[in-house]
């Protein structure tokens, strides 16, 4: 294991020379909450943030992204019938993710990058991206990752894990990529590394001692696809939904989108933009027939796919890192872990459905 320490006081002189060679993302405040952007040269992202209310996953998944263009005017001087759009995917890292929002994209990565299917955007912006993690210290009332599949100090798909104290980050070095970007910015000075362990095994189980929701996620691969889709509590679980998509956009993990032309007159190009499963139109089908017509069908769909379909599919446990952005941001207080403890439980003593 190589930790280096990083004296605060030479922080924001090693991003300002790591920006010479990459392009830098981090968490920045707004008039209300943290987001992440694109950090100018001398900028230095802010660190004292819980989370940001939106996820990062938009760096590498844009929100709208042109595939490419075309045109049908065999008259125009650049006449071509389809073309390639440039796209920047030069170096980039993120300074700041959420260990939770890092371990969203090794999540989104098994659809995206499978032995049989290979999305070029989604694939080339992350071997791209450097990913620097900072441990969370202080979790929302409504993570609960550690029963998710990930944690406050969980190093899955992050290059660099920085955990802080007073004077200093320390960063542990994970990945290759973790070492070309510390080396980028001039942080050499390294940490005894048995006591660096000591201080971050010692920092994980303070933090993980701090996250007081869970969920249980044990049955969910056992119960039976049909049941679970006709378990009476669909009707109660999506009484309140108003559809206005929230969660889905806030989510780390969710990666639906939806293509659309821009034309104008012959040429135009052609989208990719985020789309959600709990918009009516989502699945509409030519004919006008929408086979998951009602808000019951959408709000099943949602959880089923997260936290059944996917569980299923790749087992590698749900689609889902405890983040609790959509806990936070539901209009009407819909939470996944009440959702996830009736999926969890159907069919068993537990079910309070059977009652
Ligand atoms: S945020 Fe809440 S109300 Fe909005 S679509 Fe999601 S579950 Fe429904
Ligand atoms: S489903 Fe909710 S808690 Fe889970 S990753 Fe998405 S936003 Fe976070």
């Amino acid at each position: 294991m190589k930790v280096i320490q990083i004296d605060k006081e030479k922080w924001a002189d090693g991003l300002k020379k790591a920006a010479d060679s990459y392009r830098l993302f981090g968490p920045v405040k707004g008039e209300e909450f943290h987001n992440f952007k694109e950090l100018v040269k001398g900028e230095s992202p802010d660190l004292a943030y819980l989370n940001s209310r939106l996820s990062a996953k938009s760096i590498i998944y844009p929100q709208s992204e042109v595939m490419f263009e075309y045109s049908l005017d065999e008259s125009a001087e650049d006449h071509h019938i389809m073309k390639e759009v440039d796209k920047d995917y030069s170096q980039r890292a993120v300074i700041g993710i959420r260990p939770c929002d890092a371990k969203a994209f090794v999540l989104v990565n098994h659809n995206f990058d499978t032995p049989e299917y290979k999305d070029p955007y989604w694939i080339k912006a992350c071997e791209a991206t450097t990913l620097v993690g900072l441990a969370c210290d202080a979790p929302c009332s409504s993570c609960f990752c550690t029963t998710a599949g990930c944690g406050p100090y969980h190093e899955e798909g992050l290059d660099v894990l920085l955990v802080e104290d007073a004077d200093n980050y320390l960063a542990k070095i994970l990945t290759e990529k973790g070492e070309k970007l510390i080396n980028a910015a001039g942080w050499d000075t390294a940490a005894d590394a048995d006591a660096a362990a000591r201080q971050i095994e010692t920092g994980r189980q303070e933090a993980e001692a701090k996250i007081t929701a869970f969920v249980d996620t044990d049955r969910l691969k056992a119960i039976d696809t049909n049941e679970l889709y006709k378990a009476p509590f669909w009707e109660d679980v999506s009484f309140s939904c108003i559809n206005c998509g929230t969660c889905t956009f806030a989510c780390p993990t969710c990666w639906c989108f939806d293509i659309q032309d821009e034309n104008r007159g012959k040429a135009g190009m052609r989208m990719r933009n985020w789309d959600s499963c709990m918009y009516p139109l989502f699945t509409v089908h030519g004919t006008g027939h929408n086979p998951r017509g009602t808000k019951l069908h959408r709000v099943r769909q949602r959880f089923m796919h997260k936290l059944k379909y996917y569980v299923d599919k790749y087992e590698v446990g749900i689609q889902c890192v405890g983040c609790g952005r959509c806990i936070r941001s539901c209009p009407v207080n819909i939470d996944i872990r009440r959702v996830c403890d009736l999926m969890n439980s159907y069919g068993s003593a537990k079910d309070t459905c059977a009652a």
